[in-house]
């Protein structure tokens, strides 16, 4: 055997025995055994540069560090789940389903696992990127860390597609949580609060030999790519499975909801056994044809819901009411809590949302209050126990003025928030919108943080969004923990973020309910901002999908001379406060005022890139059938409902070479 031949070899056992232990549970060879073939591996591998393979066994134990995590675009959208509580959600759902797709509908029921959520890519068998969910849209790469998980098939087996996504969950089980956290102890640290949030931090360590000694584990849930051959969700997993993949073995098919429902009552007894955290089931349709018949939502595919187990609950102590000033100025009360442990977390705190809700309530410093926690990060209040209240309690007063700079707090008409109404005054307000203004989602500024543009405004080196532009690197280098090379990406990271296009600009500028959808809307209606700063209330409202909340919002915010102000400033600097060109020459109104219903599958474009056609070229897309449909584009297998429901209105239908013809 020469030396290349003797490297995969022991490659190929290591992979194997790793299999075994990781992903089966079921180890062949002791731990030593195993370490002194993987040194035998590493010696060749550092002899033999020449061999060197990314996804070798020696890579598990990490090294490389990342200080940056890219940024990467999910080829496939990463979705949310809808929730279901009850019997009568999930039969409401399966309705809405049928009316949707012809024949019957079964379901794959699967634990949702309370984790980290994963995108693997893998192409011609070998892991090619790991990336986060990010916001679903686009995560961070993540992949020298994810390569450290034992469990993760670095190389896949048997009849693998050659390339596609496959999405899961990074969980840390209560068992290596727990030693975890003797270890923190031990070293005199503050322990983690819960797995979850430690799963999802140590993706994001910079040494990947750290994520290297957590342990880990990936498990695997959902196929994404096109044309995979597979005909079902429970098939995927089987073949995910075959392929090497951690695929827990608790999914059951079921033929209705009520047997969705005996699965769901199994396990929300039983998932106390189980080595890690899992929060409800998720009732998937097993069809794949029907599930891309359904297709999604914005937020989350119609094919899917996932089915909440009943929140836990405690009781415990509420030491004080502080108030929280948000970059809007609304103001949120928090109830500091007796620590208390629930649901495998410590809570010290909950929200109290607003004024009425305190009043609701009737909450009071002292109370004994019951505290719930479902899938949400922060713990809810749900009441108070009125039989151990303190007889010479006194009822909860809420603030009358801002506890950051004192000012008169106002309440408008018919909103439940109070506000702090000293804008450009109220230091959190002034860091806040700053911090909006450079999130991720809006200008994304490399270099900057939160915490540094609190101290920018603490040192009064800006005020305001637009005098990030005239930072000089000189002005930063003296700040806390920056330095010559800190203060020049800082600077450089603001002078790039004049490519960012409109509507992220649009939406980082701060205006009230302009959240990142409707910034969209309002960039691809009006094109540039003067179209917005000049359009009138009325106008506005004529937008699709622009309400009078909104509108007025909008009015409001460019009716002051200060935001005017700003805004030119920006404009001044180069900032995209219009359509760029390009994009422009990309968009057209060919297709305005039709509605389009996309069934089935097709060859030259993907279902998704379909539909962005229509929506680029001004059209809109409907799920469902109706007498405004303008069009139905069929591709192969369309369903025979669909058909029917066609025939019957006499909707046109095109075929996918027709409609790319029409544009
Ligand atoms: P939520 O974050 O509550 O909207 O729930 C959606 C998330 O559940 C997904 O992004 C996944 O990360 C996670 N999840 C856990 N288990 C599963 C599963 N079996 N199928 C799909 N998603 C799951
Ligand atoms: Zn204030």
């Amino acid at each position: 055997m020469n030396i290349e031949e003797q490297i995969n070899q022991l490659r190929q056992e290591l992979r194997q025995h790793n299999h075994n232990y990781y992903v089966l549970d079921a180890a062949t060879i002791s731990d030593y055994e195993f370490d002194m073939k993987l040194k035998e591996l590493q010696v060749l591998e550092e002899k033999h540069p020449e061999f060197h393979d990314p996804n070798s066994p020696t890579l598990r134990v990490g090294g490389e560090v990342t200080k940056n995590f890219d940024t990467v675009v999910h080829e496939q959208r990463m979705y949310s789940l809808d929730n279901s509580y009850s019997k009568e959600d999930l039969l409401d759902w399966e309705t809405r389903i049928k009316k949707l797709v012809d024949g019957d509908v079964t379901y794959t029921c699967e634990l949702k696992y309370d984790g980290a959520s994963i995108s693997l890519t893998y192409e011609n068998g070998e892991l090619l990127r790991a990336v986060t969910r990010g916001d679903g849209i686009q995560g961070d790469n993540v992949t020298t860390n994810v390569k450290t998980i034992n469990s993760v098939p670095l190389k896949l087996k048997g009849d693998y597609p050659p390339k596609f996504d496959i999405r899961g969950e990074i969980v840390l089980p209560y068992e290596g949580f727990a030693k975890m956290n003797q270890q923190r102890i031990a070293a005199g640290e503050e322990p983690y609060a819960n797995p979850r949030n430690t799963a999802s931090g140590s993706l994001k360590l910079q040494d990947s030999s750290e994520t290297a000694k957590r342990p880990l584990d990936c498990l695997l849930y959902n196929l994404a790519g096109d044309r995979l051959g597979i005909s079902s969700q429970y098939e995927s997993l089987e073949k995910a499975r075959q392929w090497g993949f951690k695929v827990p073995r608790e999914s059951r098919l079921a033929n209705s909801i009520e047997e969705v429902l005996e699965f769901v009552n199994f396990w929300d007894e039983k998932r106390r056994e189980l080595p890690y955290e899992t929060d409800g089931v998720v009732i998937k349709v097993n069809d794949i044809q029907q599930q891309e018949e359904l297709g999604f939502t914005a937020k989350a595919p119609r094919w899917a819901m996932a089915y909440k187990f009943k929140a836990e609950q405690v009781t415990t102590q509420l030491n004080e009411i502080t108030y929280q000033v948000g970059r809007t100025g609304a103001i949120t009360p928090v109830a500091n809590l007796k620590p208390v442990q629930l649901a495998g977390t410590t809570v010290k705190r909950a929200s109290l949302h607003n004024a009425d809700q305190i009043e609701k309530l009737d909450i009071r410093i002292e109370d004994t209050v019951f505290v719930e926690k479902g899938g949400e990060i922060i713990p809810k209040i749900i009441g108070v126990d009125f039989t151990k209240r303190d007889k010479s309690s006194i009822p909860t007063e809420y603030i009358s003025s801002c506890p950051e700079c004192e000012t008169e707090l106002i309440r408008k008409e018919g909103e439940a928030q109070h506000y702090c109404p000293n804008v450009y005054g109220c230091p959190p307000q002034i860091i806040g919108r700053i911090q909006h203004y450079i999130s991720r989602k809006a200008l994304d500024i490399e270099g900057l943080g939160g915490e540094t543009v609190a101290l920018l405004v603490k040192e009064n080196l800006i005020t305001n969004y637009a005098d990030l532009y005239d930072l000089k690197k000189e002005q930063v280098i003296p700040l806390e923990r920056m330095a010559e090379k800190s203060a020049e990406n800082l600077i450089e990271g603001i002078a790039k973020s004049k490519e960012i296009p409109f509507e992220r600009v649009l939406f980082g500028l701060g205006i009230r309910y302009v959240g990142e959808t409707v910034a969209k809307k309002l960039a691809k209606h009006y094109k540039t901002i003067d179209a917005i700063i000049t359009a009138t209330e009325e106008e506005l409202v004529n937008v699709d999908e622009i309400g009078i909340k909104i509108a007025q919002s909008v009015r409001e915010f460019f009716d002051s001379e200060s935001n005017k102000v700003l805004v030119n400033r920006l404009v001044a600097y180069g900032v995209q406060l219009q359509v760029s060109a390009e994009k422009l020459a990309n968009q057209t109104d060919t297709l305005k005022g039709q509605i389009f219903v996309v069934s089935g599958v097709f060859e030259k474009v993907s279902r998704n890139e379909l539909k962005k056609l229509i929506e680029d070229n001004g059209g809109k897309v409907s799920s469902s059938i109706s007498s405004k449909t303008t069009y139905v584009v069929a591709g192969a297998n369309m369903g025979p409902s669909k058909l029917e429901k066609a025939n019957k209105l006499e909707v046109t239908i095109i075929s996918e070479d027709d409609f790319l013809n029409l544009i």
